[in-house]
């Protein structure tokens, strides 16, 4: 069986305690980080399945290391907040949590939390960086440094064309609408039209795709929108 494992990032020793055998005792493997360092460092080494993190911590704040980890995985993250301040909860999940717990929590809710935010992102939502190759090394994606090579052929992408291939990325099983396509890939002060988009999508799949009118990464989904392929 595959142990799932969880990175606790909080420093207050007793709470991390705590949350650390209440999640032991359910069976996961718990990785701690005190500061938001270790905490970045844990997450590439170890890949977890879920990080629950603490919003206030003595180095970098819980909404830098979410955007951050956000740069690269679609990991489900539960934010541990003392601020009960609804401004800050919508910022929470608009930087990409999944889920926020206000303390002080009971340790029964948030093992419901968690597992509920396992259970709901499944396997589906697989960790963006250990998928980056793409039928058989065809395609190669390297996200941090922003690398994307087809046939070992390094390709030009325009910084929209990235944005796109990246938020496909990020959201391998979803099916975006081109409003979608437009707010998370090219921004909000985007003010071409809808059907912009689709250029966009042109281009890119003659760029990455052998075959541009029958693409096998950015498909169609007619009355909808796109979704990945890959
Ligand atoms: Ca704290």
């Amino acid at each position: 069986m595959n142990i799932k494992k969880i990175l606790v990032v909080e420093d207050e020793e007793k709470i991390l305690e705590v949350v650390t055998s209440l999640l032991e005792s359910k069976g996961y493997l718990v990785l701690k980080a005190t500061d938001g360092k270790a905490a970045l460092k844990i997450f590439e080494k170890e890949n977890p399945s879920l990080i629950l993190l603490d919003l206030m911590l003595p180095d970098l704040s819980g909404e830098e290391i979410c955007r951050k980890v956000r740069a690269k995985s679609r990991v489900p993250i539960i934010m541990l907040t003392a601020r009960a301040e609804e401004e800050y909860l919508i910022n929470g999940l608009q930087i990409g949590a999944d889920d926020y717990i206000t303390k002080p929590f009971s340790l029964k809710e948030l093992a419901v939390r968690v597992e509920a935010v396992l259970r709901r992102t499944g396997e589906e939502l697989k960790p963006l960086y250990q998928k980056n190759s793409f039928q058989n090394g065809e395609l190669f994606v390297d996200v941090e440094n922003q690398i994307i090579r087809k046939h070992e052929q390094q390709i030009n992408l325009t910084q929209s064309e990235w944005k796109l291939l990246l938020a496909f990325f990020k959201y391998p099983s979803k099916v975006f609408t081109r409003e979608e396509l437009i707010q998370v890939a090219l921004g909000e002060e985007y003010d071409g039209y809808d059907r912009t988009i689709d250029s966009h999508i042109k281009n890119l799949r003659h760029k990455i795709e052998d075959i541009p009118k029958k693409p096998i990464y950015i498909i169609t989904v007619h009355g909808k929108g796109y979704k990945f392929g890959g």
